[in-house]
């Protein structure tokens, strides 16, 4: 099993990686299919199901398909000209989009939420249609967002193809954190160590490197927009931005001697807070694992290298690749989608790979840092989605604060271990598995229950 650190860390857009990247990586699938395809086209069309349909509004969906139709991908995503092609495509009815005929497309017509028919394979399916100049279909396929940007055809779900063993061979091919410690002990490397193996053998070190700067360079750019910018969130929830003023304080205060010692947390919930806002106003984030959940792990990393002591930007690498090798445990053996299982799968995600990434740069064993991971995801599990109005705004852009603290202290608690502990890393990873599979629908980012239904007025 292998999993990039460039799959778990994906640049990306807001709102959502499932409901947001996930379907405008599909329609760009779709595209390249319609490409290669014998057919003449004249048309297309698109329908959502399950959450997709649900949340979709809310999370920015029908834009982010039309778009994708469009030619539009989340990596080089321009937000100015994205408005202008939208408003060209309801004018005219029509999608240019490059290889391919002008194709037919009315958004109010060819753009369907379909509420009555969740389709079989995940809970955030999509199907796209291309028709002839009759009107007839000539090309069809089911898509699946399956969380964190990453999208499987029908087909290949079904087949449970895992395009991860495509490539050279790695040497370090862990599938369950028992293998992980496993291997560590045999190779005497930590899992950073092991992880950058893997990954040099598929991309090369040159790469690794480059990439992992720009991602933190993209996170941390994200931080600090997200702290300089006032106004009122996207959606009609009116949520009101509140990093900037946080962060104003919190500069205001320093060096008075005002401060209790637990304000350190409002640092760690400003730097989180001001990238979930982001996220909610549509900007550009990094999956971590997913866009919902995308403030927890850059939170953790600014606060190790801003306010712990000796913190050094040579980690950073050593931080992310650590917290990849959890994150691709957690995504291969449960879940990172909200849809699949709540939020204990985003957010308790994000906060066991950020706690692995804080621990191992401060020095932690690698049993320490399996710990750590599982302290972080422990205290998540049973936690569900249900964001109000269907943005990720309630609970989410708070919860990804909340997230980096559990995350920090379950750091701190497993450096004061020594790595052994009851509840290994594995049996966490299943038990919020198999606690998704029992979580009712409404809890499974659809918000027909919880905080979504018991706000007044919305
Ligand atoms: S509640 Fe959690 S899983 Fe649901 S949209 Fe918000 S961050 Fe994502």
């Amino acid at each position: 099993m292998f999993l990039s650190v460039f799959d778990m860390f994906k640049v990306g857009i807001g709102p959502s990686s499932s409901h947001t990247m996930g379907p405008m990586v599909a329609a760009a699938r779709f595209l390249d299919m319609m490409r290669s395809s014998p057919f003449e086209f004249h048309g297309v069309r698109a329908s959502l199901h399950g959450s997709l349909a649900f949340t979709g509004v809310g999370h920015a969906t029908d834009r982010a398909t039309i778009l994708g139709l469009a030619g539009f991908v989340p990596e080089t995503y321009d937000a100015d000209r994205a408005e202008a092609t939208l408003d060209e495509i309801r004018a005219t009815k029509q999608i240019a989009a490059e290889g391919l005929p002008r194709l037919q497309f009315d958004p109010t017509v060819d753009l369907i939420f379909d509420y009555e028919t969740p389709l079989s394979g995940h809970a955030n399916g999509m199907t796209l249609l291309a028709t002839d100049a009759q009107g007839d279909v000539t090309l069809r396929e089911v898509f699946y967002s399956i969380g964190g940007g990453f999208v499987m055809t029908e087909a290949e779900l079904a087949a449970g193809q895992d395009t991860s063993e495509d490539g050279p061979p790695i040497p370090y091919p862990f599938k369950s954190a028992a293998q992980m410690l496993e291997m560590s002990v045999s190779s005497g490397k930590n899992i950073a160590e092991m992880k950058r193996a893997n990954e040099a053998a598929r991309c090369g070190i040159e790469h690794l490197s480059k990439g992992t700067k720009r991602l933190w360079q993209v996170m941390n750019n994200c931080i600090e927009r997200g702290m300089t910018t006032e106004g009122i969130l996207p959606g009609g929830l009116q949520v009101k931005r509140r990093a900037k003023g946080i962060h104003d304080a919190l500069m205001a205060e320093r060096g008075m001697n005002l401060h209790a010692p637990h304000t350190i947390n409002d640092w760690m919930s400003v730097y989180a807070m001001a990238v979930n806002e982001e996220n909610a106003a549509g900007g550009q984030v990094v999956t971590a694992p997913t866009n919902g959940a995308a403030g927890v792990l850059p939170a953790t990393l600014r606060y190790y290298l801003d306010h712990v002591p000796g913190a050094s930007e040579a980690h950073i690498e050593d931080f992310l690749l650590t917290a990849a090798a959890i994150g691709g445990l957690v995504k291969y053996n449960a879940s990172i989608s909200g849809a699949e299982a709540g939020c204990q799968a985003e957010v308790g995600s994000a906060a066991a790979m950020a706690a692995a990434g804080l621990c191992a740069v401060m020095g932690g064993t690698p049993a320490q840092v399996e710990n750590a991971a599982e302290i972080a995801l422990e205290h998540h599990l049973g936690m569900t989605c249900d964001p109000v109005k269907g943005l990720v705004q309630v609970p989410c852009i708070e919860r990804n604060g909340l997230g980096a603290i559990k995350a920090v202290s379950a750091a701190s608690l497993a450096l004061r271990g020594d790595g052994t502990h009851l509840v290994p890393l594995d049996a966490c990873i299943e038990t919020m598995r198999q606690t998704g599979l029992d979580m009712s629908e409404k809890y499974k980012e659809t918000s027909l229950g919880g905080l979504a239904v018991n706000i007044p007025n919305c």
